[in-house]
């Protein structure tokens, strides 16, 4: 830590949080105001491929006295598995970033528009209904096309339309473009952020990367993985920590809550404030916004 903060970490602590700038349903300040309710004292924004959020979370959350971490989810992928990438206290301004972030949202756009043309072959759904449940120019996803078959009647939630019409089994899906996971830790850590992979031991098709995959990637900079979230296996969450360990490496506790868009709450996985220390020491790219 640099000679002089006088200020302490404080927890409880969550690393992952969305907001309407993504696939969240709530804007940033109110993602902050969930949070503190929920008890937490320094929580993150971390919506997928863009930081467009960071302000106006950063503020509500310094008024309600607590610490912001800046961050983001950025979207890779290996072989035919999603990699998500945390990416915290990098730099919003950098050139590589930018340009890496706008290409995935263009090209999430034009694969969300494919979708739901494949989609409306069987039921009454258009992009006009998935353009209504999308503010701003959040970054685009299946759950704002979950959102639009929840408002025409289709399926009851979120939950229902991945466990069916959104499934890659049901045929309408499509895939976009994405980094491989070597390039996303290198963006972060080459932009002064720290890379840790979110839910890295899912269950199913996006198990865990093979472990001699991951240790390349902690040569190229990675900090550590997101160990502590609901959809780790426990067998998972077993190998992480022993990596975690090997490596002397960084692990974190979250929930990815994207408020009524998921059951996850805030603060039912939690970060120690001692990792999150380790975070804001290695961190060179932007500040943690302190109350
Ligand atoms: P996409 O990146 O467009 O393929 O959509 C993946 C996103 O959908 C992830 O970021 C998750 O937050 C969200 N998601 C995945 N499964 C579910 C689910 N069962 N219910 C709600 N949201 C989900
Ligand atoms: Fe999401
Ligand atoms: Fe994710
Ligand atoms: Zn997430």
């Amino acid at each position: 830590m640099t000679s002089g903060a006088s200020f302490s970490f404080m927890g409880p602590v969550d690393l992952h949080l969305h907001s309407d700038h993504s696939d969240g349903t709530e804007a940033p300040a109110e993602v902050m105001r969930q949070a503190r309710a929920y008890g937490l004292r320094t929580a993150a924004l971390t919506d997928h491929d863009r930081t467009t959020g960071w302000d106006e979370a950063g503020q509500a959350a310094v008024a309600l006295g607590m610490t912001f971490i800046p961050g983001m989810e950025l979207s890779a992928k290996h072989e035919w598995r999603s990699v998500h990438v945390l990416g915290y206290l990098f730099d919003p301004a950098d050139a590589d970033l930018v340009a890496e972030t706008a290409r995935i949202r263009g090209d999430r756009v034009g694969r969300a528009e494919r979708i739901v043309r494949n989609i409306a072959r069987d039921y009454d759904v258009s992009w006009q209904d998935v353009l209504e449940q999308t503010t701003l120019d959040a970054t685009v996803g299946r759950p704002h096309i979950a959102d639009a078959l929840v408002a025409r009647g289709i399926v009851r939630d979120r939950t229902e339309a991945f466990d069916g019409i959104l499934h890659p089994r049901e045929g309408y899906y499509e895939p976009h473009y994405a980094p491989d996971p070597v390039t996303a830790v290198r963006l972060i850590t080459r932009a002064g952020g720290v890379a840790i992979i979110a839910h890295p031991a899912t269950a199913g098709r996006d198990r865990m990367m093979p472990v001699p995959f991951i240790e390349r990637l902690i040569d190229e900079g990675l900090a550590g993985f997101e160990v502590d979230h609901r959809e780790n296996t426990a067998a998972g969450k077993r190998a992480l920590h022993d990596l975690a360990v090997r490596h002397d490496l960084i692990v974190t506790g979250s929930s990815d809550y994207h408020g009524a868009g998921k059951p996850n709450r805030p603060g039912e996985n939690v970060t120690t404030e001692a990792m999150l220390a380790r975070i804001i020491e290695r961190g060179t790219g932007s500040a943690p916004r302190h109350p």
